[in-house]
């Protein structure tokens, strides 16, 4: 292992910005009381929930605090939003979501289709793009929730979601819409008024807050049952003490996210598309596998023919490289991911793709280095493959 620490893994997890960590500290020390207690000591940790409150509510330009639930991740958020808009509203059976979701929504969706709902899993294209002619044949009058990522988190492909909004509410204005915003917090500006959603779900450790809080934007049109039943907190929402120190972290990472929001769409950006030019540059067996779609400034997916992607993965590790595959290795055998696949990513480059994901810590010399090294690596690997023959034609091919 390398001295320095590369992470370019940063839509898995981020590290905790300096001014998040500092401004959860005295919750995590001398200011410990629980927020629903009546004294003055706990007016200081119900305030800053409330101060927290109206940073996320600003984060996500919603209209009012009322509309802000605090969760403790990404995962719960969708559960929350999707379980408790079925449960008040039993009468309708038919579901949508698209076939490159995360698990935290896929695999919902798989248990509910168990419980009797009808759903339609909606294709993407060869790029990642959503097929809106099927989303928009799919909604009908049955259909009471429609779950389409913001931003995908293996490819970063982006969805458009004020025309998927618009599209919904003109088949069925009853149809309530959530948007699992996890992959675009921090990246991109968030606007639910504009987008004309109803719910949409964040996580803190995906922009520089700690793991284990996250938020739920509910608009105020739209009522949900709770997930967690017990007291009276989060207006009834969600019960248990709050966790005060997280939730101050999410409101502190939610302003530095806002301040930082152009550095990410120009240097974040910058360093991201050198990375991937490079790459595609000086390794002949390349191929970015979103093509022109529009994507998050700081993700790159990018498929090596012939070589196998957890090897690569392997190498990267060695130099202190961390970056990441889509594949999940289930029951010992390397199945490809869901969302290439989705994709219909050739099988020559499917096992080989590299996730890149970068971060506002990401810096020039760290894209240089992998730069670097990375053609070797390739070329290292390439050559215990069994696929010479093609892979020699893929060469004459890119030379012509
Ligand atoms: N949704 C997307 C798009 C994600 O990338 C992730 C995490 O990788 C989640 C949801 C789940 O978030 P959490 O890990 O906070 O539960």
């Amino acid at each position: 292992m390398a001295d320095k620490l590369i992470y370019l893994d940063n839509n898995a997890t981020t590290r905790v910005d300096d001014s998040v960590l500092e401004a959860m500290l005295p919750f995590l020390k001398e200011e410990y009381a629980n927020p629903s207690s009546m004294y003055e000591f706990a007016k200081h940790s119900s305030n800053a929930i409330k101060e927290a409150r109206v940073k996320v509510k600003e984060f996500f330009n919603a209209q009012n605090e009322r509309e802000i639930l605090f969760t403790s991740c990404g995962s719960e958020s969708a559960n929350t939003a999707i379980r408790g808009v079925l449960n008040m509203n039993k009468s309708k059976k038919h579901i949508i979501t698209s076939k490159v979701e995360h698990p935290c929504v896929l695999n919902l969706y798989q248990t509910l289709e168990k419980q009797g709902y009808n759903v339609d899993y909606i294709g993407v294209n060869s790029v990642g793009e959503l097929d809106l002619e099927e989303l928009s044949e799919a909604v009908n009058d049955d259909t009471a929730l429609v779950s389409i990522m913001y931003a995908n988190n293996e490819t970063g492909v982006i969805n458009p979601i004020q025309k998927i909004s618009e599209i919904i509410k003109k088949k069925n204005p009853q149809t309530k819409f959530f948007v699992d915003a996890v992959q675009v917090a921090g990246k991109i500006p968030i606007d639910v008024q504009s987008l004309g959603v109803d719910l949409m779900g964040i996580s803190g450790h995906k922009f520089h807050a700690p793991k284990g809080v996250g938020a739920l934007y509910i608009n105020s049109k739209t009522v949900i049952t709770p997930l967690i039943i017990g007291g009276h907190q989060e207006r009834g929402r969600r019960a248990g003490t709050e966790n005060v120190p997280y939730i101050v972290g999410l409101g502190a990472a939610c302003d530095v996210a806002r301040d930082h929001l152009k550095y990410e769409a120009t240097e974040v950006k910058r360093l991201r598309d050198k990375l991937e030019n490079g790459i595609l540059k000086n390794i002949y067996n390349a191929r970015l596998n979103t093509g022109i779609a529009s994507r998050v400034p700081n993700t790159t997916n990018i498929g090596f023919e012939y070589v196998e992607g957890e090897l690569i993965l392997l190498h990267l590790s060695d130099m202190g490289i961390c970056a990441s595959s889509g594949s999940a290795c289930t029951s010992g055998s390397l199945e490809p991911s869901h969302v290439l696949r989705a994709m219909n990513v050739p099988f020559t480059a499917i096992h080989g793709s590299i996730r890149f994901s970068l971060s506002k810590y990401t810096t020039e010399k760290e894209i240089d280095y992998v730069n670097s090294v990375l053609p070797g690596i390739i070329e290292k690997i390439r050559d215990l493959s069994p696929y010479q023959e093609e892979l020699a034609a893929l060469k004459k091919q890119k030379s012509l």
